[in-house]
């Protein structure tokens, strides 16, 4: 732990503090009071007790089988209680839901009971896409179970009239896209004048996605005197542009999940011709043993062609993308998570945000155009202290890009070797010629060094045995 100096008094140090839990790693900065001559105040083995819950959050958290906080949770939730305003540097996986919810849900039970019928919202959510505000609205549900506050999901996709009816019944917590809220807004059938506190999740994926003009516009409908709470993974001067004209006096919390995910995933490489990666893919998936793959590719066409070759490979898959209708995105991710289906492909937009319990493989159909993105993607896996494995399937011209996504995990990442049978037999079992398979002079000379358990083998194609995809 190192403490500097607070420009806003000498009793005050930005304390910086490496937790080791259950979790791996991670870094949280904040600022506190510390008393005359005193220590600091923020302890690594806080327990929900110590945060000041009340018993029915504690109840719930128990149900949910959270034993204790992370980082993040512990960090900001006292802070988002006692009215604060809040930047954090967290992404999907830190527990960044709860570290907002839990607070927020035990302010609103502490105020004056309103009358039950028509009330309106004192908190907002703000989140970038419908899956996300699913999931936020899952959570405060799943908090709030043993109290009486009211959440509804507010997005586009699906017919406003539920919505609207849902408001008119009143109504204690928001989670809404931008773009329908302001549909309500300026059909008057949403009252934004009792808000308390805004929650912008995931801020950095809502102006990538070209919200900021729709989230000026929602600002500019809610009361003046508020809580505002930011969360961001990355910090472009966008993002800081927006904290500074939104925050006051902020308790800044940053948690840093990126190395420690990159540290607990596998990361993996195939070199394979942009032509080849699709029968390579669908022989890895029907070799391995992985119950759920989730499959990125760059576009929304691409993420439909790759799962009607998949399908036509007998390899039960649902795409999910910006232009499928709400209800087909609901139904494609209700099914990966049921199990009712093996492979999700995936643009990065719909993606974002998706928690999956377990997700034991991320694959990297074609690698992302800003390799941040590459982080946020694997972040899909290696969740709560479970291992995950990422593979990538790169052509050449993507060799660049790969390149700088080593950069951004600052490590390099594996690149394995294909059996060239891998390919070979697919294209003959195509009724295709078998062609050489690209394999690069470098990966050659590995192929009999590195790992050559993990080879794929074509004697087992088909076989009973079956065993991890590479
Ligand atoms: P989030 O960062 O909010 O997307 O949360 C990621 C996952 O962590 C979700 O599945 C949560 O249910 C889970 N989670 C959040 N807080 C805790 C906690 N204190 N202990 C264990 N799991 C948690």
């Amino acid at each position: 732990m190192s403490c500097l100096q607070d420009p806003r008094g000498p009793s005050c140090r930005l304390i910086v503090v490496c937790y080791r839990t259950s979790d791996p790693t991670y870094q949280v900065k904040r600022f506190v009071r510390l008393p005359p001559g005193g220590r600091s105040v923020v302890d690594n083995c806080m327990s929900f007790e110590n945060l000041g819950l009340p018993a029915e959050l504690l109840c719930a958290i128990r149900e949910l089988g959270y034993t204790e906080p992370t980082p993040i949770q512990r960090g900001a939730i006292p802070s988002v209680h006692e009215g604060r305003d809040l930047l954090a540097a967290a992404q999907t996986g830190t527990g960044k839901t709860a570290a907002f919810a839990l607070p927020l849900l035990q302010r609103l039970s502490e105020q004056e009971s309103r009358p039950s019928g028509r009330r309106a919202p004192r908190v907002l959510v703000l989140v970038p896409t419908r899956e996300l505000a699913a999931q936020v609205g899952e959570s405060f549900k799943d908090f709030g179970r043993h109290l009486h506050q009211r959440t509804i999901l507010v997005f586009g996709g699906v017919s406003p009239r539920p919505q609207i009816d849902a408001l008119r019944q009143g109504v204690d917590i928001v989670v809404a896209t931008p773009g329908r809220l302001l549909d309500h807004a300026n059909e008057r059938a949403i009252d934004l004048s009792q808000i308390q506190t805004l929650v912008l999740d995931e801020a950095d994926r809502m102006l990538d996605m070209g919200f900021i003009r729709d989230i000026r516009r929602v600002i500019g409908l809610l009361p003046s005197d508020r809580q505002n709470l930011l969360f961001s993974a990355t910090f472009s001067d966008e993002i800081r542009t927006l904290a500074h004209g939104l925050l006051r006096n902020p308790l800044t919390v940053e948690v840093s999940p990126r190395n420690a995910t990159a540290e607990r995933v596998e990361h993996r490489v195939h070199i394979v011709q942009q032509a080849d990666k699709r029968s390579v893919l669908s022989h890895l998936l029907r070799q391995g043993s992985t119950p759920q793959t989730l499959v990125f590719t760059r576009t929304k066409h691409g993420a439909n062609r790759l799962s009607d070759q998949l399908a036509r490979d007998g390899i039960q898959t649902v795409a999910i993308h910006g232009n499928k209708s709400q209800s087909a995105r609901t139904r494609a991710l209700a099914d990966f998570k049921d199990y009712k289906v093996q492979v999700l492909v995936a643009t990065d937009i719909a993606a974002r945000g998706l928690d999956i319990n377990e997700l034991p493989l991320v694959v990297n159909y074609e690698l992302p155009h800003v390799p941040e993105d590459y982080v946020h993607r694997i972040g899909r896996t290696g969740r709560a202290g479970c291992a995950g494995q990422a593979l990538s399937l790169v052509c050449d011209d993507e060799r660049s890009r790969l390149r700088a996504i080593e950069k951004v995990l600052g490590q390099p990442i594996r690149v394995l070797p294909l059996d060239r049978s891998v390919i070979a037999g697919k294209r003959e079992s195509e009724g295709q010629p078998a062609r050489k398979a690209f394999i690069p002079r470098v990966d050659r000379q590995q192929q009999s060094a590195q790992h050559p358990r993990r080879h794929v083998n074509q004697s087992n194609r088909g076989g009973r045995r079956r065993r991890a995809v590479g």
